[in-house]
């Protein structure tokens, strides 16, 4: 062995050792190749000792079939004069014949001529770290962790798409959990058959996946998302059930000043965003989601403070709700508002959700109820007919003692059940309709009536009314918003009101503005209404003397 020779044997030997991957080197030459790979390699995967100039072809025979187009199209890729580097992360068969995730990171350099000179690089065994995911067969989110640091210190570009499958608790309930592992292992493989060689994908938590997009081109991470969304449009069979699935995803960009828990908290924000924003969509993270996030967990805190601070800050205000063919006064809604120091007004449509998510809705729906109640008292004294619709959250419903405080708060304040309405919002129902119906019904054996919120905004809108039947159904206001020029909201509302009425349900309409909307729906034999037009959301005194004193 010449001197050369020596210094690139111990050179290669000092690799070895001090790299936790097999090194591995290429000589190229006319037609032929000599390939010297560390021993350990060898012996793990059962490479044939004549390996060296026929290792390509044993070492494709090794590589799990889903991957080895990749990996022959990657090598090629780099003949052909496309790229230098190529790094690729796919399964191979070990001595024992158990498969083994590798990542490997290979080089292509050339002589002065311009033809390939040495191919080398180093694969990392994966699987060693125990790294792989037992119920996909996919790398796991210590993989993931380790491969985005490795990432971030080579300072390589990548994305991360972070994909949740909605609901899919929907999909453990009605079959079972073993079920529930198999879309998981399915939807994993179909994802990873469609990833492109700079991609790999990684199961996260439950029925999350994350996708490393490596030197991403724009809108790369949004038309991978298209494709496997159009894929899962429509329904799949998968051991004699179907099941469909929407997902919902965010992707980020890695940017210099990131660590790896700053990825991960911006990705976990975004997905809450995503599914805060209605499920099923694609969103591109942006780093005002950060301050949203640190808005609600402020608000959170001030919300908690004023609960705190008996209520300080929250107040209910009454819209009046009109019958609609004398439009005389009929009742009024309850609906919450709360201001604090920092921010002012907060619209319930902020806070109500925050509420929700913090569990506090049970101390403040139980306020709400009892406020309006007491409300309610003091009105029926002069308005006998009087009816006070009270919001209730569906969680609210989760507490086994609401029922039970319902009746005990109006027997307290000594009106009359039939004085009161529930109102609960019909989308958030679907998978709890048993617990729903038990509700339902104690409510209406006690005498109050249950109205059905938001109207047409859920799925299933008519379907749970055979389920959970309500006395009163409110069509929401998005029906009205353009009933002038869409003749299918007026349709909609002519339709519901026919079926709700064969049934005996009657039907309130929600959001009337103008008197030209109204003109719309007078000959639909509407029961009630709720609008601008008739009265806004009032202070109880400021009610008490527009709609209720005669002076
Ligand atoms: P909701 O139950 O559908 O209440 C009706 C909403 O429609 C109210 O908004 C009301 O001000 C608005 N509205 C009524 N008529 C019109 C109209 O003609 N035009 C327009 N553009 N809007 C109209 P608000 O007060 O902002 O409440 C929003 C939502 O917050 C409520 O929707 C309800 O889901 C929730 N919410 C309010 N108070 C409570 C509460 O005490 N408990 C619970 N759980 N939710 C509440
Ligand atoms: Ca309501
Ligand atoms: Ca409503």
């Amino acid at each position: 062995m010449d001197s050369v020779n020596l210094m690139m044997e111990k050179f290669y030997q000092a690799m070895c050792e001090s790299i936790d991957g097999y090194v591995f080197v290429c000589s190229l030459s006319d037609g032929g190749y000599e390939v010297i790979l560390p021993q350990d390699f060898v012996e793990e995967f059962g490479i044939s000792p004549e390996y060296r100039t026929r290792y390509f072809e044993s070492w494709l025979e090794c590589i799990h079939e889903e991957d080895r187009e990749k990996y022959k199209s990657g090598l090629q890729s780099m003949f052909d004069n496309k790229t230098r580097m190529f790094s690729l992360q796919y399964r191979a068969k070990n001595r024992n014949d158990k498969w083994i995730w590798l990542e490997s990171r290979t080089h292509l350099s050339y002589d002065d001529a311009g033809n390939p000179l040495i191919l080398a690089g180093v694969i990392y065994n994966l699987g060693r770290q125990n790294h792989l995911d037992h119920v996909t067969g996919l790398l796991n989110k210590y993989a993931f962790r380790e491969v985005i640091n490795q990432k971030i210190k080579d300072h390589i570009p990548f994305g991360v798409l972070l994909l949740n499958i909605d609901d899919f608790h929907h999909i453990n309930e009605l079959y079972d959990q073993t079920f529930g592992d198999s879309v998981l292992r399915t939807i994993g493989t179909y994802i990873q058959s469609r990833l492109d060689s700079n991609a790999a994908i990684y199961r996260m938590d439950g029925d999350e996946y994350g996708i490393l997009i490596m030197n991403p081109q724009k809108e790369e991470a949004e038309q991978l998302y298209n494709r496997i969304s159009n894929h899962y449009k429509t329904q799949k069979e998968l051991q004699g059930h179907l099941y469909y699935c929407t997902f919902s995803a965010i992707y980020h960009e890695y940017d210099d000043e990131q660590d790896y828990n700053d990825i991960v908290k911006a990705l976990k924000v975004g997905m809450n965003i995503v599914k805060q924003q209605g499920k099923g969509r694609y969103l591109l993270f942006r780093s005002e989601f950060l301050k949203f996030k640190e808005r609600e967990l402020e608000l959170i805190e001030m919300l908690r403070h004023s609960i705190e601070n008996d209520f300080e800050g929250f107040e209910l205000q009454f819209q009046p709700q009109v019958y609609a063919d004398s439009k005389d006064l009929k009742g009024a809604e309850a609906l919450l508002r709360w201001e604090c120091e920092k921010y002012g007004k907060i619209s319930p449509v902020e806070f109500i959700p925050l509420l929700e998510k913090s569990d506090m809705i049970q101390t403040v729906g139980k306020w709400v109820f009892r406020q309006a109640v007491n409300m309610c008292k003091a009105w029926v004294c002069i308005y006998p007919q009087f009816s006070m619709s009270i919001n209730v959250s569906y969680l609210q419903l989760f507490d086994p003692h609401f029922v039970e405080f319902m009746r005990d708060c109006v027997a307290e304040a000594g009106i009359s059940y039939q004085n009161i309405i529930v109102e609960i919002t019909e989308s958030k129902f679907i998978s709890d309709k048993e617990i729903l119906k038990q509700v339902f019904d104690s409510v209406r054996e006690m005498g109050m009536k249950v109205a059905m919120d938001d109207f047409g905004t859920g799925y299933s809108s008519l379907g749970i009314l055979k389920e959970a039947p309500a006395d009163i159904v409110k069509i929401d206001k998005i029906f009205v918003q353009n009933i002038k020029e869409n003749s299918f909201d007026s349709s909609f509302i002519r339709v519901v009101v026919e079926l709700c009425h064969k049934v005996g349900i009657k039907v309130c309409l929600e959001g009337v503005e103008e008197d030209e909307e109204m003109d719309v729906v007078s000959d639909m034999d509407l029961d009630f209404i709720q609008g601008f037009l008739y009265g806004k959301p009032e202070q109880a005194e400021n009610f008490y003397h527009m709609y209720l004193s005669n002076g």
